[in-house]
């Protein structure tokens, strides 16, 4: 865990190209140390600070529900304000889960320390208390049960197609694989091979086929 921090998806973080310029407004928004509460909703966890106006708003809604209530992304849709950081995973380094709206990615912030201090917050006062985007993926993935969701265990499979029935479910990091495979099946002498010679395939490797 130690050595996926201040990595997403296992990419380095990039600087954020809105960090060194960023606009920061002087509406008088002070931030306590603790206690925050989405300005939308009833949600006290899962919340960004807004960098430019100290807004305070929850995060995405996962894939499978849960998360929150995507008020923090429609807040960026209407201002266009890039940055926000997850609070509860600031430590007192200065370090934070930095998103940009604008480059729609985890970023860097260098001058985090220096942003939050304009709403008046301290980062020698906070202490991580909220899950990194890390932990909450891994999470996320173990919870879905991926290699049972992934063989559809149990289940009597029936092969789709047509319109609307394009495209894979994510289950959590797997869009990656999703699109792999997408790519493969269009491929007609893949499908030949490996789709209509299955039969073939199956019936006349051995059962180990390592041996
Ligand atoms: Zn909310």
């Amino acid at each position: 865990m130690e050595a996926l921090q201040g990595t997403w998806d296992g990419e380095k973080r990039e600087v954020s190209v809105h960090a060194v310029s960023l606009t920061q407004l002087d509406n008088g928004a002070k931030i306590p140390p603790s206690g925050w509460k989405c300005s939308q909703c009833d949600l006290t966890t899962n919340l960004w600070l807004n960098l430019t106006d100290g807004s305070i708003l929850c995060g995405r809604r996962f894939f499978d529900g849960s998360g929150g209530n995507d008020h923090a992304v429609e807040h960026y849709r209407k201002t266009g304000y890039p940055l926000a950081v997850k609070l509860g995973t600031i430590t007192a380094e200065g370090k934070g889960d930095v998103y940009s709206y604008a480059e729609d990615d985890m970023v860097e912030d260098p001058y985090l320390a220096e942003h939050l201090k304009h709403f008046g917050i301290n980062v020698q006062q906070l202490q991580k208390t909220e899950k990194s985007m890390v932990e909450l993926e891994l999470e996320l993935n173990r919870r879905t049960g991926e290699w049972n969701t992934l063989q559809e265990s149990g289940t009597e499979l029936r092969p789709l197609h047509g319109p609307a029935l394009t495209g894979l479910n994510n289950l959590g990091n797997s869009c990656y694989i999703n699109s792999v495979v997408q790519v493969l099946f269009r491929m007609p002498d893949f499908v030949r091979r490996y789709v209509e010679g299955a039969p073939e395939i199956f019936s006349t490797f051995p059962e180990d086929p390592a041996n």
